[in-house]
């Protein structure tokens, strides 16, 4: 049994964007990968910001992305009496401080010290407050928080995964604040992130600190705490952000975009972004790039997760759920699509050859979102008001224009549907062999007129599909009819 233990620990301030999600799969990765354990752990002492229904929808997105873990999830709202218990800890070892600083004081001198080029940290002058002072500072109801004392000398190695030994100068780490007053109560003192971090860390046996690339800052303090508090320092991976396509942070572009937008409106499959988010800050060695499940979880190694910042794009996510789409059995693939196309209350199962269509769209489609527009054709209604606005258009309207000049094709093509007796596939193959013989048109000149006058639509899915999914008499019906629209103007 592998004693490797690695945890995600979200705050539940909103809702988890990719970036988050990432961390949390790259933990599920390397604890499977290790036969390790994984555990949740909502960070929720921020009782101004966190909220219940977003611990929630947490579990409920990692849940849909296939992410398990074995223990958790821990509130630490919960284990407040447990940081206490440990500060008194850190109390006895002389390792803490009462701080009588305002915010607006700290934010004054941060500023000055950037001004003068100083790193802008804090400096420690609550270490040495006059009692007198103390006294003036409680009777203007300023309310204190509890720093840590930084003494070390040396630098302070953080040991990194994915980016080898990292040095930090403790001269630069003023002491920090590990508690703050309890809003809510007077006499009490809530955890900062460091504290409740790192004595959950170390009490959860936490063997690997897996976080994003914006929590380095923080490990040398963890370090220092996990230390005083007498735990085992873990090793620490911090992965390369992930960037947007043009190099700004992802969450300018995707900030506010849910996991359940990507899948429930945009029609991704999860088993895609599972793959996509695994590839973002991770180089497979043989640089493949679709991945089953359980293929992700035989193939991660951390040591090959990059220093490089990752650049998501949805065009690379869009190829990967098409790849990931043929490679679901015909039975799940349309599952997942009656049941996309229902909650998007297109009823499809009273179309007789609905089933057929959306098995034939497998391999053409990239994203269920595609399928309502793939599937219009099927609608007589949609179709007839299609050539009647393009009609009421003219010349403006580009299947006007195609049906207009394609007028010859039509006539052609209605007369060798007629005398056909073929169905499907045969039909299309048996009408374009008679029509290179019938009219001079070629190549798009040919199939345009045709395909506009079958959906109504100059783009779409191949024209042998249509054939393949409507029938003769459809056909014959709707080459007239378009034929008839156009002379009617
Ligand atoms: N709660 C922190 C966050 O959401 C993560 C802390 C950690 O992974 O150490 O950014």
């Amino acid at each position: 049994m592998s004693s490797i233990r690695v945890r995600f620990a979200p705050s539940p301030t909103g809702y988890l964007h990719l970036g988050n999600l990432r961390t949390a799969l790259f933990n599920d990765l390397f604890a499977r990968h290790e036969g390790g354990k994984m555990i949740l752990r909502i960070e929720d002492t921020d009782t101004v910001r966190s909220k219940r229904e977003y611990g929630e929808a947490i579990q409920r997105d990692l849940e849909s992305l296939g992410i398990r873990f074995d223990e958790g999830p821990y509130y630490q709202s919960e284990r407040i009496s447990i940081y206490e218990e440990h500060l008194r800890q850190l109390e006895k070892k002389g390792n803490v401080y009462l701080c009588y600083c305002t915010q607006d004081e700290l934010e004054a001198r941060r500023r000055e010290a950037l001004a003068m080029k100083r790193p802008p940290r804090y400096d420690n002058r609550c270490r040495t407050l006059t009692d007198e002072e103390r006294r003036r500072r409680i009777a203007q109801g300023v309310r204190p928080t509890l720093r840590f004392k930084v003494e070390a000398t040396e630098p302070i190695l953080v040991e990194d995964v994915i980016r080898g030994e990292i040095k930090f100068d403790p001269q630069e780490i003023g002491d920090f604040v590990i508690m703050r007053s309890d809003p809510d109560h007077s006499n009490r003192f809530l955890p900062t992130f460091h504290m409740s971090v790192c004595v959950d860390d170390g009490l959860m046996k936490i063997t690997h600190v897996i976080r994003g690339e914006d929590h380095l800052s923080n490990s040398p303090r963890h370090v220092l705490l996990f230390r005083a508090l007498g735990f085992p320092i873990p090793q620490f991976a911090h992965l390369s952000l992930i960037h947007g396509p043009g190099g700004e942070p992802l969450s300018k572009r995707y900030g506010d975009v849910s996991l359940s937008d990507f899948i429930e409106n945009k029609g991704y499959i999860p088993e895609a972004i599972r793959n996509y988010l695994a590839l973002l800050g991770w180089s497979p060695k043989d640089n493949r790039e679709i991945f089953s499940m359980t293929e992700l979880e035989q193939s991660f190694d951390l040591r090959n997760a990059t220093h490089h910042a990752a650049i998501f794009t949805e065009q690379k996510l869009t190829w990967i759920n098409s790849e990931h789409l043929k490679m679901l059995s015909e039975a799940d693939y349309l599952k997942r699509a009656f049941f996309f196309l229902e909650r998007r209350g297109i009823g499809v199962r009273k179309e007789p050859k609905m089933r057929e269509a959306l098995a034939i769209l497998k391999s053409d489609i990239h994203r269920f979102d595609e399928l309502p527009d793939a599937l219009s054709f099927f609608d007589e209604e949609a179709y007839r008001n299609r050539l009647k606005r393009s009609v009421a258009a003219g010349d403006q309207d580009q299947v006007y224009v195609i049906l207009t000049e394609g007028r010859s094709v039509l006539e052609a093509a209605q007369e060798a549907v007629q005398q056909s007796s073929s169905e499907g596939e045969t039909l299309f193959l048996e009408l374009t062999e008679t029509l290179k013989h019938r009219v001079s048109e070629k190549g798009k000149k040919l199939f345009l007129p045709l395909r506009a006058a079958l959906t109504g639509e100059p783009h779409g899915i191949e024209l042998k599909r249509i054939f393949q999914l409507l029938d003769r008499q459809t056909i014959l019906g709707r080459i007239g009819k378009a034929q008839e629209f156009v002379t009617s103007k």
